[in-house]
């Protein structure tokens, strides 16, 4: 197990669109296991592989730290689709390891149906509502290259600007380790 740097907003991965997984070899089952430890040390809750450099449609979720959701089980998603979107949309504030320490409501679909492979690639049908819908959204849009702050409005996109400046910067102190900006400036 290792724990692997997470990328930040600016890092050109995160702009791309995921790949689908199509065998779970060892290499993917070490990084699924790196992806929980790399997001539980940053106390999250979900993660998907571009926040650690991958380009596979991956997503890692483990909400049982959130009151009330104890008994749920960590879950891994690997090439998944929303095929239903509620019509009924909710604000929720979000966070996101990739932009640390800003948090912004956003507005999105209550209630979602999604379609995805677990590790056998066996296809899984999940109805999925509050915290837990709210939380595979946001990591199914990181594989498609979304971040939340690309949601918000311009009015809040302009109040955060000189933060997300210095995060792309390294210009803040980070709780975990995250990529050096050269690296993933240049390479990727
Ligand atoms: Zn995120």
């Amino acid at each position: 197990m290792a724990l692997l740097p997470i990328t930040l907003i600016g890092d050109k991965i995160l702009k791309r669109k995921a790949n689908p997984v199509k065998e779970v070899d060892i290499k993917t089952v070490e990084l699924i296991r790196d992806m929980f430890e790399t997001m539980r040390n940053a106390n999250g809750i979900g993660l998907a592989a571009n926040q650690v450099g991958s380009d596979k449609a991956i997503i890692v979720i483990d909400i049982s730290v959130i009151d009330g959701h104890e008994d749920s089980k960590p879950m891994v998603i690997i090439n998944p689709k929303i095929t239903y979107r509620s019509e009924k949309k909710v604000f929720i504030e979000e966070g996101c390891l990739s932009i640390p320490d800003i948090r912004a409501e956003v507005e999105r679909p209550a209630e979602i149906t999604i379609v995805y492979h677990d590790t056998d690639l066996k296809e899984i049908t999940l109805d999925a509502k509050d915290i837990l819908a709210r939380v595979i959204q946001h990591e199914y849009d990181h594989l498609q290259g979304i971040l939340f702050t690309d949601l918000i409005s311009d009015e809040m996109k302009k109040k955060f600007k000189k933060d997300l400046i210095k995060i792309k910067q390294r210009k803040v102190e980070f709780q975990y380790p995250v990529t050096s900006h050269i690296d993933y400036q240049m390479q990727l």
